[in-house]
């Protein structure tokens, strides 16, 4: 059995989506200062590093992070090698991608996730996402969960539609996974996000075993 964790280290330095809060893990309590234990404290956006978005990221009155089903976030997905020289992730990249009828989870590789393999970096805006005809056709192929492999599902500064038309059809999104030594092909996925009560987002731990 082969495992692959796909997750970004929680670390400071990481990538921040601009706008939102830094990553912070500072220890309050430290044991050389005669405290009884090591305890640090955890402040961070709910949008970092490898996390889910919940319905009311984009949408008034919709349900938060806490009622995403765990039976999509958990089964079979398949990874899938995106060429994007400079581009974002289309319907016609989807199309020519021969994602099979019938997938359930769809992990989408791209030059993205070579951004993770020297751990901490600055922002990229650069990033590949997925434009709005590419949400709809993930939509129309009745995909339920959809990973990218950047901070955003969306394109930077037209990710609106992108999150609207994935978020408002149910389907679940995980952002900032990193599928630089994943190959491409099928797996078993384990995505378990935080169970944070109305939450927009939470970050999660997920992982790929080989099947
Ligand atoms: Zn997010």
């Amino acid at each position: 059995m082969k495992l692959y964790d796909i997750s970004v280290t929680l670390e400071p330095g990481i990538p921040i989506w601009p706008g939102n809060p830094p990553f912070e893990l500072e220890r309050v309590n430290r044991l050389e200062d005669e405290a009884s234990s090591n305890v640090s404290r955890l402040a961070m956006g709910a949008h970092t590093a490898t996390h889910v978005d919940a319905p009311i990221h984009f949408i008034p009155g919709a349900a938060g992070v806490e009622s995403l089903p765990l039976d999509i976030l958990t089964g079979p997905a398949t990874v899938f090698a995106l060429d994007l020289p400079g581009g974002n992730i289309t319907a016609e990249t989807l199309e020519a991608a021969h994602i099979p009828t019938g997938t359930v989870r769809a992990l989408l590789k791209t030059r993205n996730s070579d951004l993770w393999r020297g751990g901490p970096h600055d922002f990229r805006a650069d990033f590949a996402g997925i434009a709005a005809d590419g949400a709809a056709w993930i939509v129309a192929h009745q995909i339920k969960l959809i990973g990218v492999d950047y901070l955003s599902v969306g394109p930077k500064g037209a990710g609106r539609p992108t999150h609207e038309t994935l978020l408002g059809a149910g389907v679940v999104v995980v952002e900032g996974l990193n599928l630089a030594d994943v190959p491409p092909g099928d797996y078993e996925l384990y995505c378990l996000p935080l169970k944070l009560k109305g939450s927009d987002g939470a970050p999660a731990r997920a992982i790929l075993i080989q099947k």
